[in-house]
């Protein structure tokens, strides 16, 4: 496929974007549109007609045959039901349609998915809307095209059934903080504040005709077992190596139906580890971010099984090589199009970034418990601690030239004294602080990097928006107390000034143990974070317990992102979901060893065993003939040592997982698949590793990580 047409040509033409709403739009209606995607101001149904009409007619212009309600539920994936834009009038006269309710709201038969109990199958249906925020796009199939309209998906009574509500509502939490803050900061022009989020996309490429033959990648994403390979990542040669012919022709391919669909992908390079690559769009508003990471995924799954190549998006698929994650990079920008954090060029605007500056702060140090929360899965947890990414421990990155800003506003300082030496704490270099400053430290979970915060422990297979919702949520909280501290100095006739500097340093000196500028990595700092406090939650289910502890159900409800049932609800899917990988793992491994790796161990030791019996049949006088029988014999006896153990823990493991339900409760299975479970497998996992590196290769019952890393 060589392109003659440029990408800026292509860039979003299967979107009706602004430009396409501007074109196919009566004055009228687009400017209520605009109106709703920018204010939130709801959206005439007179209006809607027009717009779905002229979305219709686009959409029939381009090909498309059939529309869809395009949605986010809790199962980490998206959903779409397909509808013909055909009626079918009386008499067989057939005419394409599409109206103003069919593009506002739709009841899909969507009884199937998660609801954590808020809905059961034979009650009220749930039902999406519109959120007219993200541009509704077409999607290619093999005919014909489809036409997206992205939606939120809530059960009759409003409660949120998706991962998309908690982050909307999130983003109109933290614009109201932010700008409050704002105008009371004296910027009173300004009237919103938005999230901008670039999430930088990890993943792995293997031939698809191995991986169709391993059980464990096809069902779990993950090997189970593979001996690690004389050469792993170690020379470092992959990172940023040249791009292999069928990769580039796989990410050219990717990139062109993502600019079609006006995602803005950037960079492209090869990460760490062998057949590892990443993706990273151009950062946009939250919202978009989060539907174009989604999209982003799904378009490399499915070009990659046109390519027949399979796609990994698994945290962890290969033990002892590096996994992936999802760089979360997040900004605050206001309403003139600034960026709060960046460093301004003047006292005054310097204040303004450091209030932003600390008060993210300020929201790792009160909820990092429920952003860990928010970015456990099973798979993750085979990364966070694993020295390649950053540890279970949240803690936040500043850099030196911040840190000694913060210790000099910490020792207290009064405003006049600051704006005179404002050049002696090194701030007024600050808007020229490079990223290669600041983002020395990549073992950091969060970390600030010139004019953002990279949240680096996302998980790279999870949707970003419950991250993201909290994150965003927090920082609203902060701002919320931080404000409520000023007015009321203020009020004292406090002179503004004069009342941030005093309110920089308490949030300062309280935060202080939530930053961290050393090696993540190290022990040392596990026992210094135990010192400190903070909390080390190794494993999914101890993570997820934060979601329903007091303070942090109390955020939640405060800001109306997720009520009281809502967060149960999200809690006890995420505990299910967690249990079922486990489960499926478990068998899929326990499967795998009886009726793959057994069988071909216990044959391989039967050939050795006819082959001794043959040579020590010769009966002979021959020193170095019996000397060699009797190391064979050491050799198999070895061999039959490990069949047996694989037999022996193999049992175990079957018992193991029949136990999984007869725990007290979820939460007790969950911790038994975590702290029981989990550790066996990998004592199974060992033999069967052992017994790999013993097998005759062609013995071997499927392709190992030599054929899966190095043969594409
Ligand atoms: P790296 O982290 O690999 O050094 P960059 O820092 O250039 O790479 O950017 C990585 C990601 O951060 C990209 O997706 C980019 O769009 C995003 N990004 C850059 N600036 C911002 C910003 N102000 N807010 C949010 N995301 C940003
Ligand atoms: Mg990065």
């Amino acid at each position: 496929m060589k392109l003659n047409i440029k990408n800026s040509e292509l860039f979003g033409n299967h979107t009706f974007n602004r430009e396409v709403m501007k074109e196919k739009l009566p004055e009228e209606a687009y400017n209520s549109l605009k109106k709703t995607i920018e204010k939130g101001e709801s959206l005439d149904i007179r209006i809607a007609n027009v717009v779905a009409h002229a979305m219709k007619e686009w959409a029939l212009e381009k090909g498309a045959t059939h529309y869809c309600h395009w949605f986010q539920p809790m199962t980490g994936t998206t959903a779409e039901k397909h509808d013909a834009f055909l009626s079918f009038i009386k008499d067989g006269i057939t005419i394409e349609r599409f109206s103003g309710e069919q593009l506002i709201q739709s009841e899909p038969d969507a009884s199937s998915f998660p609801s954590g109990g808020m809905r059961t199958t034979f009650e009220a249906r749930g039902y999406t809307a519109w959120d007219p925020t993200s541009p509704a796009f077409l999607i290619e199939g093999p005919h014909s095209y489809t036409l997206c309209i992205p939606t939120i998906f809530l059960t009759y009574n409003g409660e949120a059934l998706d991962e998309k509500t908690p982050l909307l509502r999130s983003s109109e939490a933290l614009n109201k903080a932010a700008v409050k803050m704002l105008n009371l900061l004296g910027r009173e022009n300004i009237y919103k504040v938005i999230t901008h989020v670039g999430a930088e996309q990890e993943y792995f490429l293997v031939d698809k005709n191995y991986l169709d033959q391993r059980l464990d990648l096809l069902i779990t994403g993950r090997s189970l077992v593979g001996a690690q390979p004389p050469k792993g990542q170690q020379l470092e040669d992959h990172y940023f190596g040249s791009i292999p012919s069928r990769v580039l022709d796989f990410m050219q391919e990717v990139e062109h139906e993502l600019y079609l669909l006006g995602i803005p992908a950037k960079t492209r390079h090869n990460e760490v580890a062998p057949h590892q690559y990443e993706i990273a769009p151009i950062h946009e508003e939250v919202n978009i971010a989060a539907d174009h990471n989604l999209l982003i995924m799904e378009t490399m799954r499915n070009v990659a099984l046109r390519k027949n190549l399979a796609l990994l998006l698994h945290e962890k698929p290969f033990a002892g090589i590096n996994g992936s994650g999802k760089h979360n990079n997040w900004s605050m920008v206001d309403s003139e199009g600034k960026n709060l954090l960046e460093p301004g060029d003047n006292p005054s605007s310097n204040l303004q970034f450091l209030i932003f500056l600390v008060a993210t702060v300020k929201a790792v140090y009160q909820y990092g418990d429920l952003l860990r929360a928010a970015i456990s899965n099973a798979g993750n947890d085979h990364r966070l601690g694993a020295n390649e990414a950053p540890p279970a421990i949240i803690s936040v990155f500043l850099g030196d030239q911040l840190t000694r800003v913060m210790d000099t506003i910490e020792q207290g300082i009064a405003f006049d004294e600051f704006e005179k030496q404002f050049l002696n704490v090194g701030l007024s270099r600050l808007p020229v602080i490079s990223k290669d400053n600041t983002d020395r430290n990549r073992t950091s979970p969060f970390a600030f990097t010139g004019n953002k915060f990279e949240f680096r422990a996302v998980p790279s297979s999870m949707p970003i928006s419950f991250p993201n919702a909290v994150l965003n949520t927090a920082v609203a909280a902060s701002l919320d107390e931080m404000a409520d501290f000023l007015s009321q100095r203020v009020k004292e006739s406090i002179k503004l000034n004069d009342a941030i500097m005093i309110m920089l340093k308490k949030e300062i000196t309280e935060a202080k143990m939530i930053r961290f500028e050393g090696d993540n990595y190290s022990q040392d700092w596990v026992n210094e974070a135990e010192k400190r406090g903070l909390p080390n939650l190794s494993h999914t289910p101890m993570a997820l317990k934060s979601l329903i502890s007091k303070k942090n159900m109390n955020l939640m409800n405060q800001y109306k992102i997720l009520s009281k049932t809502e967060v149960e609800a999200r809690y006890s899917i995420r505990l299910e979901q967690y249990i079922k990988q486990i489960e499926i793992e478990s068998k899929t491994l326990l499967r795998m060893v009886k009726t793959q790796i057994l069988p071909s161990a216990i044959s391989y030791q039967g050939e050795i065993a006819y082959s001794l019996n043959q040579v020590s049949a010769l009966q002979s006088s021959d020193d170095t003939l019996v000397q060699s029988c009797t190391k064979q014999m050491d050799y198999l006896s070895s061999l039959s040592i490990n069949i047996k153990l694989l037999i022996l823990t193999s049992d175990e493991l079957e018992s193991k997982i029949n136990h999984i339900h007869t725990q007290e409760n979820e939460e007790r299975s969950a911790f038994y698949c975590a702290e029981e479970l989990m550790p066996h497998m990998l004592k199974v996992r060992d033999i069967c590793d052992l017994l790999e590196n013993t097998l005759s290769l062609d013995k071997w019952p499927f392709p190992t990580y030599l054929d899966l890393l190095f043969r594409l």
